[in-house]
């Protein structure tokens, strides 16, 4: 197998998979694109098994420490090992496997019920598709299997960016049930693979402070927070999206689920502000924006604009009204986005006082030593008497 011979700073020697062009030293044996490279020290000493794409900066990424050969086998073992921490789950509908997370660099895998949906990010995973398409036939059996590679990360990997069905019957949009809510998935044309199935629990443990209650859910999509406040008995409910379409799948949902929901088509930056403005009250408001920087330069930015909307919410809510909030970008650390909440508290002139934490779902797992496996984090605060 040819080899990369890495300088003693690689971050492989500290926990992570990644190898960056500038810790290679030498690369011996001439591997091509895609080829599974051995990770060595400068001694010669075995530091596992990468794949190598020499277009990207990140030219390799660990798939083990062991001299493993990435062939069927292989992904067999990967998708069982996904499986067992996802056992628990009530319902079929969650990723069964997350990229690095899985043992698995660039590779993910979403299972709605018998339809999966698969994501080959790097090139050597794309490579590798149709060995991982047979595993999870083998390991899954689903009646069909997607292909959403349209995520614009696989052209840093000088891949073409695709959609469509990889085995078994096209799939219509069809309805999953999670925590007793039903939701339609189109996993061809959704935002994501279809649904954020990082929140699904955060739906219901969101839910419990609704009922009887006036709710704002911001940044809904297709409503999974407005949809479990409504079922609970919230008085009212009230989801902003910017897109058409989320607005039309979250009155869909509604239907679905019996439940009256006002969906309103908006910037909620511009919703937030009018209805500060009119002076309205809601005593639960949900934030859930999308991710406001995808590099560390714009993180000021990003705080800039998660600062504005925690404003805008605190000052909605009443005293002994709720806010449930929540950041999906990397580069804003649980530290830096509870600092924000702090700040906006002092503009705002309200003390607010967690109730409860919340992460990623656990079928995105953070692995220790690899930062960028966490990315989801949200806090349930209470605004306080003064
Ligand atoms: N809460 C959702 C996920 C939200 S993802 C869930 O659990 O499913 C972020 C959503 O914000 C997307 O649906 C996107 O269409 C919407 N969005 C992005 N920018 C927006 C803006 N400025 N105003 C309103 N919605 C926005």
């Amino acid at each position: 197998m040819p080899a990369l011979v890495l300088g003693p700073k690689a971050r492989v020697f500290r926990g992570h998979v990644w190898v960056y062009a500038s810790e290679v030293i030498r690369t011996e044996g001439d591997p091509g694109p895609g080829d599974a490279v051995e990770l060595l020290d400068k001694k010669g000493r075995f530091a596992g098994v990468a794949l190598y794409n020499p277009a990207s900066q990140l030219v390799a990424r660990r798939v083990s420490r062991r001299r493993v050969t990435v062939d069927h086998a292989f992904f067999v073992e990967r998708l069982q090992q996904a499986l067992r921490v996802r056992a628990g789950f009530p319902d079929p509908v969650y990723r069964v496997a997350f990229s690095e997370a899985d043992g698995l660099p660039g590779a993910v895998v979403d299972r709605y019920g018998d339809v999966v949906v698969l994501q080959t990010l790097t090139f050597a995973m794309d490579q590798r598709q149709d060995l991982l398409v047979d595993a999870i036939q083998a390991v899954l059996s689903p009646r069909t299997i997607v292909e959403r590679n349209d995520a614009s990360v696989r052209k840093l990997e000088g891949l073409a960016l695709r959609t469509g069905v990889l085995r078994g019957p096209e799939p219509a949009p069809f309805e999953v049930s999670v925590h007793g809510v039903r939701q339609v998935v189109d996993v061809l044309q959704g935002q994501k693979t279809g649904l954020y199935l990082d929140q699904l629990d955060a739906y219901p443990r969101v839910a419990r402070y609704a009922a009887g209650k006036r709710v704002l859910d911001c940044f809904s999509n297709q409503g999974g927070f407005a949809l479990h406040a409504a079922r609970v008995g919230a008085r009212q409910v009230i989801a902003v999206d910017q897109s058409a379409g989320a607005v039309q799948s979250i009155l869909h949902n509604a239907k679905l689920n019996g439940v009256e929901i006002e969906a309103v088509e908006a910037n909620a930056f511009d919703y937030l502000k009018a209805e500060e403005q009119a002076r309205s009250g809601f005593d639960l408001v949900v934030l859930d924006p999308p991710s406001f920087t995808r590099s560390k330069k714009s993180v000021q930015d990003a705080l800039r604009g998660y600062k504005e909307i925690h404003l805008r919410a605190m000052r909605l809510l009443a005293p002994g009204g709720v806010l449930a909030t929540f950041s999906c970008s990397h580069h804003v650390s649980r530290e830096a986005f509870w600092q924000v909440i702090a700040d906006a508290a002092v503009d705002a002139r309200r003390t607010l006082r967690l109730v409860e934490s919340h992460d990623q779902r656990a079928d995105h797992p953070v692995v220790a030593g690899l930062p960028e496996t966490e990315y989801l984090k949200g806090f349930t605060l209470e605004v306080m008497a003064d």
